[in-house]
């Protein structure tokens, strides 16, 4: 295999041009049809970023035994939830694959022998927000898998290998959510725009203020944040994308937080721009 086959893809992007990254807080998958502030928030960022060559994204949704990312030309949409009306189902989100971005991610991943999938798809994670992102389905989508045997410290490790492909006009998206507790789900307050426990707001600002502060260290160990904190996080696969989002950071970039909203008191849709 040809190792400059990204870079040759991507010439026409300038080398010092670092793509933003973002973290994404995706909800409901209702968000991917619905009508509401966030969505018209991802469908700014469309507007906003410069248009990328391809989307690696790190999905909530998509936990492996073992690194792996999608390397199928046309990914499936996968519609991996039960339970929400037909229209839901009824979507298809066709952005190509790029088997070209998977290869180079298994090439500069060197914490792991990340595999090459065949199987997966997009799942919701991804694609409900993306197709309010860039809803012409025209840039190519890939999504990597956490390894559900990683230590949260390995997960933000390997994330940092991918920092090169900023520079090769690859837009890197973690989707999960700060907060996510649905077993607490307080569904008495389903269409209150802004509703939160306080457990929930207070984890919320603390995640904040250890984002503004660069201070990964303690959000990597976020297993002694405290009380708060354990009721975000009552499992990881919500809040390791974020990991993989600030572990891309570069010191002097700026963070910018936009949905800072919380749902059915024990969600929030705190989201971060990098760059
Ligand atoms: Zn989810």
């Amino acid at each position: 295999m040809n190792q400059n086959r990204l870079k040759n893809s991507t010439a026409s992007v300038e080398s010092t041009e670092l793509m933003p990254v973002l973290f994404v807080g995706h909800g409901s998958p209702m968000n991917a049809i619905e009508e509401n502030e966030f969505v018209l928030a991802w469908r700014e960022l469309g507007k906003s970023i410069p248009g990328p060559k391809a989307i690696l994204c790190i999905s909530a949704h998509w936990e492996t035994s073992g690194t792996h990312v999608t390397a199928m030309p046309k990914p499936p949409t996968i519609h991996d939830f039960g339970g929400f009306p037909q229209e839901l189902y009824n979507v298809q989100y066709p952005a190509p694959g790029s088997p070209e971005l998977a290869y180079d991610v298994k090439r500069i991943i060197t914490a792991t022998d990340v595999g090459l999938d065949e199987k997966w798809g997009l799942d919701h994670g991804a694609w409900s927000v993306i197709r309010n992102i860039y809803p012409g389905a025209d840039v190519p989508v890939i999504e990597m898998s956490l390894n559900y045997h990683l230590t949260p410290r390995n997960h933000y490790d390997l994330a940092k290998e991918l920092a090169p492909l900023r520079k090769k006009g690859v837009l890197i998206i973690g989707s999960g959510n700060m907060v996510h507790n649905l077993r607490m789900l307080a569904w008495n307050h389903a269409n209150e725009p802004d509703y939160g426990f306080d457990w929930a707001i207070r984890a919320n600002e603390i995640f904040k203020g250890l984002i503004r502060d660069n201070n990964h260290k303690d959000l990597i160990h976020y297993r002694d944040l405290g009380n708060e904190v354990q009721m975000a996080i009552p499992t990881p696969d919500h809040f390791l994308p974020l990991l993989y989002s600030i572990a891309l950071k570069e010191e002097n970039e700026s963070v910018t937080f936009f949905n800072d909203k919380q749902v059915m008191g024990s969600l929030s849709m705190t989201s971060i721009r990098i760059g």
